[in-house]
């Protein structure tokens, strides 16, 4: 029987997928140092990690029978990918599975930002049952999403799930990518309507000159950000700005700055310079919706990555 060590976990719709295969799957955490001696005595030939564990060359080297490893999620950093390949390894990964949830969280910021949930939800505990009214007029001038446009940087899996949602709700949707030129976008509706649209991507500049909101959809690639305060200088005053890609992606200095001199309106951050420790400025902004990197951390994503992950597995095997 082949076994699997699933050591950063993995759902139980993904284990009935591979028990039912004839795979022995096994969840047990083992530390990040006795890892080599586990796989070599229980000889697993499939490790499947999240972001927790690590696989570099030195664990590649030593266990001769590992023959899969299977990432879920998107991002492979955790992963000598190139060299495991080389190897002979099969390297798998998730890449799609998380994205509808991604998405979704874009626009749970962009509601809380528009109708100042994020900081209504910090306000009503303190002072809701004596300052109501106070309260009240301090959330007036809220604004509908309806009718605004959305600005999408990166028109991959994410940035084009994010437009259905847009364009389903009425918005306009402009994007740039540095490689897509223009993409078909298929909204699917509740009795099997279908309508499908074409966006053609547009320069950056265009997209932050006209937007309401800039959303961030690109990999982090060095140390450079991809919105500054060159990039912010081109925004709408009173705009907003969503990141759920990575830490870095926007220069935190420069959005605070941005947000202290209400030339940007509000953000929403998924994902944060220095994660674990963000800055607690950003955490404590008064004008920043927060989520600490929760973006792809659905119960349906974690559903698909396992059985996603089975499926790979299986074909893998010839089972
Ligand atoms: P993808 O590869 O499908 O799309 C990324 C797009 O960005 C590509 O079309 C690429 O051409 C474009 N791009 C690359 N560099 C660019 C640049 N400098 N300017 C403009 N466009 C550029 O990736 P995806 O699955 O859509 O994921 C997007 C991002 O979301 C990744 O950074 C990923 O790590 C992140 N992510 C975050 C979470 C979370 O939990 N917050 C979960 C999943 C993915």
């Amino acid at each position: 029987m082949i076994k699997i060590l699933a050591n950063d976990g993995i759902s139980q719709a993904g284990i009935d997928a591979l028990t039912e295969k004839g795979f022995d799957v096994v969840t047990e955490k083992v530390n990040q140092e006795d890892l080599i001696t586990t796989i070599n005595s229980e000889k697993y030939e499939v490790l499947l990690v999240r972001s927790a564990t690590t696989v570099r060359k030195d664990m590649i080297d030593a266990c001769p029978n590992l023959r899969v490893i299977g990432r879920g999620g998107v991002g492979m950093d955790n992963i000598d990918v190139e060299y495991a390949r080389e190897k002979g390894l099969n390297v798998i990964n998730t890449p799609a599975a998380s994205s509808s949830s991604v998405a979704e969280l874009v626009f749970a910021h962009l509601f809380s930002m528009v109708r100042f949930l994020f900081d209504s939800n910090r306000q009503m505990p303190l002072s809701g049952d004596s300052n109501f009214k106070e309260l009240k007029k301090s959330y007036t001038g809220g604004k509908e999403l309806t009718g605004k446009t959305l600005g999408i940087i990166g028109f991959g899996r994410i940035g084009q799930e994010v437009s259905k949602r847009a364009i389903g709700l009425g918005m306009n949707v402009m994007a740039h990518d540095k490689f897509v030129e223009e993409a078909n976008i298929t909204l699917e509706f509740f009795n099997g309507d279908k309508k499908s649209f074409t966006i053609e991507t547009e320069s950056m500049k265009e997209v932050l000159k006209n937007s309401d909101f800039i959303t961030l959809h690109v990999p982090k690639i060095g140390d450079k950000s991809i919105i500054g305060a060159k990039e912010i200088g081109m925004m709408k005053t009173g705009a907003g700005i969503i990141n759920t890609s990575r830490g870095g992606v926007v220069d935190e200095t420069a959005l605070m700055f941005a947000l202290d001199k209400q030339k940007l309106a509000y953000a929403g951050l998924d994902v944060f310079d220095n994660e674990p420790n963000p800055s607690i400025h950003i955490c404590m902004h008064n004008a920043i919706s927060l989520t600490p990197h929760i973006a792809a951390a659905t119960l349906e994503a974690q559903d698909r990555i396992g059985t996603e992950l089975a499926d790979q597995i299986s074909t893998h095997f010839g089972k």
